[in-house]
């Protein structure tokens, strides 16, 4: 039988990291001067790798799709006066041979790539025999599974050095931040494959510069191993993705506050923290008690609904739900997405529950002369 090919933890790379892993750059490659001036300059703080897309994925054709090929030679330009490894997005097995050719060090495959299990596969088997990092960006979708489907389709063709990069998920809903966190996605993907690297993108979740230092924060005191951000030298001349991209300097003050903390919880937990997880594990029982009661009086209302022919999804019931506890959500300083969220959750259960009831069989004389006929 194959062995299954590891997947090497990041201190087996083979790349020079201090802290954590962090990777600068701007979001597209647009000239040889622009990527050397963000280079020279992001050279004066800590960086592992210096990024630069040159084949852009855009959701709409007419913007800016990248310089193409001649952007690679231009990178590694930047990155040999910088002293930095480079790494690009390869969306095809075509960008996969150009890659190789101008000997950019690490690629990445984008999430709407990631979204694409053909596109994956193309790209996997152009990079059979070679031993190069992969990164890949979580897929559009909050899907877990496509996440980690990708990545064993890499490592399947041999590849053993590869990260994970949270970047968000796009969502139909209006929010803070370009892309959703969702942050339980890549905490169970840390949970399912321990020793896989995973960083953050806080640039493309946030879409905006000044939110980029608090998620930025936020992955280090999840315990991500690292960063992607997006630096640009002119960010407001940018040609993709102006509004998140900052300056090599915003980027040195973002590093220089960023908190280390560590995993590691003193053996002998304080009296106070004991008792405040036994008091959380003690609400956390009540929370279910309370929602199977509350399912109970789903089934009820349910069975009622059946025998009268009623539908089960009653819109102004549901409005007047999602009003009535978001407003007390406010009161209660509980931040009103996440209790809309959590009550999305619950109807979409009830009504699941209810939709599994059997239909009671209805005493109409049309009913009656329905069976009568077919037996
Ligand atoms: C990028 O990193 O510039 C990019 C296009 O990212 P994503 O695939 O996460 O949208
Ligand atoms: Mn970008």
């Amino acid at each position: 039988m194959a062995l299954k090919p590891i997947i090497k933890r990041l201190s087996e790379w083979n790349m020079p990291v201090d802290k954590k892993f962090l990777i600068a750059g701007p979001c597209s490659v647009e000239s040889e001067e622009q990527v050397m001036r963000t280079a020279m300059q992001l050279s004066a703080y800590e960086v592992t790798l210096l990024r630069g897309g040159v084949w852009k994925p855009r959701t709409r054709p007419g913007s800016f799709e990248g310089v193409g090929v001649k952007g690679l030679m231009w990178l590694k330009q930047a990155g040999n006066a910088a002293g930095l490894p480079v790494a690009t997005e390869a969306a095809r097995p075509t960008h996969v041979e150009e890659c190789l050719k101008a000997g950019v060090d690490v690629l990445w495959i984008g999430a709407r790539t990631t979204t694409s299990p053909f596109a994956v596969q193309e790209i996997a088997d152009a990079l059979r025999g070679v031993d190069i990092p992969v990164m890949i960006k979580n897929p559009m979708n909050p899907d877990i599974e496509l996440w980690i489907g990708a990545i064993e389709r890499i490592n399947k063709a041999g590849i053993t050095r590869i990260m994970a990069v949270h970047r968000g998920f796009s969502t139909y809903r209006e929010s803070l931040y370009r892309n959703q966190p969702i942050w339980r996605i890549p905490i169970e993907l840390r949970r399912r494959l321990p020793h896989l690297p995973l960083i953050c993108d806080p640039s493309h979740i946030c879409g905006k510069q000044r939110y980029v230092m608090a998620v930025a924060q936020q992955a280090i005191d999840f315990l991500f191993d690292g960063l992607m951000i997006e630096v640009h030298c002119a960010p407001r001349a940018a040609l993709s993705d102006a509004k998140q991209q900052m300056t090599p300097a915003q980027y040195g003050r973002l590093i220089s506050k960023l908190r280390y903390v560590s995993s590691s919880v003193p053996t002998q937990l304080p009296e106070a923290i004991k008792l405040l997880r036994r008091e959380i594990d003690a609400i956390d029982n009540d929370l279910i008690a309370l929602l199977a009661q509350r399912m109970e009086c789903v089934r009820k209302i349910g069975s009622w609904k059946r025998k009268n022919n009623i539908s089960l999804f009653q819109p102004e019931r549901w409005e007047y739900i999602l009003e009535d506890r978001t407003r007390s959500s406010v009161r209660r300083h509980l931040a009103e997405s996440f209790v809309r969220d959590l009550f999305e959750h619950i109807h979409e259960e009830a009504l699941n529950i209810q939709g599994r009831m059997p239909t009671e069989r209805s005493n109409t004389p049309r009913r009656r002369k329905a069976e009568a006929v077919h037996g």
